[in-house]
């Protein structure tokens, strides 16, 4: 009798919902998770062998061998194994490309690891003596046997980064390993060194500065057992560590943890998976929980933590409301709030302003008729920036010079509308001459080190009034401002985005925590047309905790996440109609099931980005099952079925409905 044959299963870097199969060439054993090289078309490709099975649907005359085995054991741990089959089924991407996405670029391309790292050991700063509120916490975590989740919700400032250090020290006297991921932003040289300080272990850290041989390695020496410690940004929750006994999760609600293009994954999400499978604890650690995180502890599935005091002695921000209505502006800032400035820079202190916009202005307007300056490839407005002389997209990043007339009517009367933070440093320089003001966004922090090299300057006092973006609202420490203002609060306010609410909460009290670190204590200003509005009161006189929790109520009210689960289907063609098209078509395969909302097609809320016109089909249900059970039906059909030239993606539980 033959013996049956012996078929490979392998996923493969290709865009296709499904594995191949292939011979092997001799009998030599090779094990699940080891990569291989085989031919596919005319190319040869680097896949992971995820299956060894007796049969297969290809004829037997069309099933090609492999042409090498590239690894002795598997590159993945059982856990990561098993976490990117998780991953692939849940996001509903192709296998091999969730594996792709998991490996360093060396191990894609099929080169063989090796790492010649010796490790020295060094001297190490001594612990601290946690307070009242952080040895409990500690212990908690300390305690936990097997797969828990912990919310560790802490102010800024509480001490929450001495709690994970002392938990990972527990786990360094065991010999065993601990995952730590991060915002891109805060994988600071500071962060990574309050680390390295404490510990004499080996400890890979993965950001974006590090070259592939670089990253290659640090992977391998987690691999191995080597590293000890991983700090990473998004994806080094996929990095394989085979004694995995603690993840923690810094600053969970950022959005950096969600993956908006491809593979759309959330790390955060993927971390818990992960602890589930490994059977181990993980922090979920932030000052400003999601309320994702937040429903989860309601409904018992995380244990809460609470840090209440600012560890380091420092005392906590007062919130001050200023209310711009009737108000006379300069390029936007109140009378009241440059008194203010002028009150904390007299003192010596220095002063921090927050303004989501870059650029000059966010318009440039003909003041003879009104026409104003567009984007040809998006339905969006160029951003003047003054000082390169330019109109920027900020959506395709198309420059044009700034135009001396009107395109429409030939007036040389250009009038820039409203206010970005190049703008705003000018008022300022301008306001006030004795001061430095420098400004801190993307625009001014290009190149590498450009933004340490600005920090640096911050903390040796070389600037006093810092004007910035998003960039200054999250992870460093600026002991040395006292006054911190949100200059427009109304846009988040007033958006129709259901996150915004969340989002300036978070916002507000983040930058909060830049402030007053030390033991001068800060002021934060907010101005706003709305100075009544319920939750921003709530926000400042009851703290984030009480405004979540009246905010998630307005959520459960709305039937909106986390109180339902959401998929968005995004479609789009160089043909105005056809993403409408298709998802209309799309739509009518679906057969619809109780429980599931199905909303659209409608164009996307800018529908033209980059010469594509784009659509939506939005999916929402009460249970995450029913969801999922109708989209893993939906998705094989949608993959035969195709409109010319329309692209479409999944997003399973989407940050952005944009
Ligand atoms: P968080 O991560 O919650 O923002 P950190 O861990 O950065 O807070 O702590 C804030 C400051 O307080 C840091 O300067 C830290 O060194 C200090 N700190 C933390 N815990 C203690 C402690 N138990 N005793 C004294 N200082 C502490
Ligand atoms: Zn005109
Ligand atoms: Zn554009």
């Amino acid at each position: 009798m033959m013996n049956p044959p012996i078929i490979l299963r392998i996923a493969l870097p290709v865009p296709l919902r499904k594995v191949f199969d292939y011979l092997p060439i001799n009998a030599a054993p090779i094990t699940i998770g080891a990569r291989v090289l085989v031919p596919f078309g005319n190319r040869r490709l680097v896949g992971i062998l995820i299956e060894i099975a007796d049969h297969s649907n290809v004829p037997a005359n069309k099933l090609k061998s492999i042409l090498n085995v590239l690894d002795k054991t598997s590159i993945f741990t059982e856990h990561t194994l098993s976490l990117c089959q998780w991953a692939s089924q849940y996001y509903h991407h192709p296998i091999g490309e969730v594996f792709a996405a998991a490996m360093p670029a060396l191990l894609r391309q099929g080169k063989t690891l090796t790492s010649n790292d010796e490790f020295l050991p060094k001297n190490i700063t001594p612990k601290l003596t946690l307070n009242s509120e952080q040895q409990p916490a500690l212990d908690k975590i300390n305690q936990a046997q097997g797969f828990c989740p912990f919310l560790l919700e802490g102010i800024t400032g509480s001490g929450k980064t001495e709690v994970y250090l002392q938990a990972i020290d527990k786990l360094m006297q065991q010999e065993q390993q601990a995952l730590v991921l991060v915002p891109e932003i805060s994988l600071t040289p500071q962060t990574v060194s309050r680390f390295t300080a404490r510990f004499n272990v080996p400890i890979a850290v993965l950001h974006s500065n590090l070259n592939d041989k670089e990253r290659a390695e640090a992977w391998y020496q987690a691999q191995q057992g080597i590293a000890r410690i991983v700090i990473g940004t998004r994806s080094a929750v996929f990095t394989p560590m085979p004694r995995l006994k603690l993840i923690i999760v810094d600053e969970e609600h950022d959005s950096s943890f969600k993956q908006q293009d491809g593979f759309r994954y959330s790390a955060r999400d993927l971390a818990l998976k992960r602890a589930q499978l490994e059977q181990c604890p993980i922090v979920l650690g932030t000052a400003t929980p999601s309320f994702e995180s937040l429903h989860n502890m309601q409904l018992g599935r995380y244990q809460h933590i609470m840090l209440n005091i600012r560890a380091g002695g420092a005392q906590l921000p007062t919130f001050d409301i200023i209310d711009i209505r009737k108000q006379k502006l300069k390029q936007g800032l109140s009378f009241s709030l440059l008194q203010k400035m002028q009150y904390h820079l007299d003192k010596g202190q220095q002063v921090l302003l927050f303004l989501n916009r870059r650029g000059f202005s966010p318009t440039l307007i003909c003041h003879d008729c009104g026409w104003v300056a567009e984007c040809t490839q998006c339905d969006a407005r160029l951003t003047y920036h003054k000082k390169k002389n330019i109109l920027h997209c900020h959506h395709c990043e198309q420059q044009t010079r700034v135009p001396t007339q009107c395109l429409s009517c030939g007036s040389t009367d250009l009038l820039p509308l409203g206010q970005g933070t190049q703008r705003i440093e000018a008022l300022l320089q301008e306001h006030f001459p004795q001061y430095k003001t420098v400004r801190i966004d993307r625009d001014s922090t290009r190149g590498k080190n450009k933004l340490h090299q600005l920090l640096d300057e911050v903390q040796n006092d070389q600037h006093q009034i810092l004007v910035g973006t998003q960039m200054l609202a999250k992870g460093h420490h600026f002991p040395r401002v006292t006054l911190v203002a949100i200059l427009d609060a109304d846009q988040g306010l007033l958006s129709a985005d259901f996150r915004a609410l969340e989002r300036l909460g978070q916002l507000i009290m983040q930058v909060a925590g830049r402030a007053g670190r030390a033991s001068l204590p800060g002021t934060v200003a907010i101005q706003t047309h709305h100075p009544q509005h319920p939750l921003l009161l709530q926000l400042i006189n009851q703290g984030y905790h009480a405004f979540a929790k009246d905010a998630l109520n307005e959520r459960a009210i709305a039937g909106l996440p986390p109180y339902c689960f959401m998929a968005l289907v995004r479609a789009e063609s160089m043909v105005e109609n056809d993403p409408i098209i298709f998802l209309q078509q799309a739509r009518e395969l679906i057969t619809e099931r109780e429980g599931v909302m199905i909303l659209g097609p409608i164009p996307a809320p800018m529908q033209r980005k980059q010469g594509h016109y784009r659509a939506h089909l939005l999916l929402q249900a009460k249970s995450r099952t029913s969801l999922q059970q109708l989209i893993a039906q939906w998705v094989t059909q949608l993959d035969s079925f195709a409109l010319k030239g329309v692209r479409w993606s999944l997003d399973i539980d989407p940050h952005s409905l944009g």
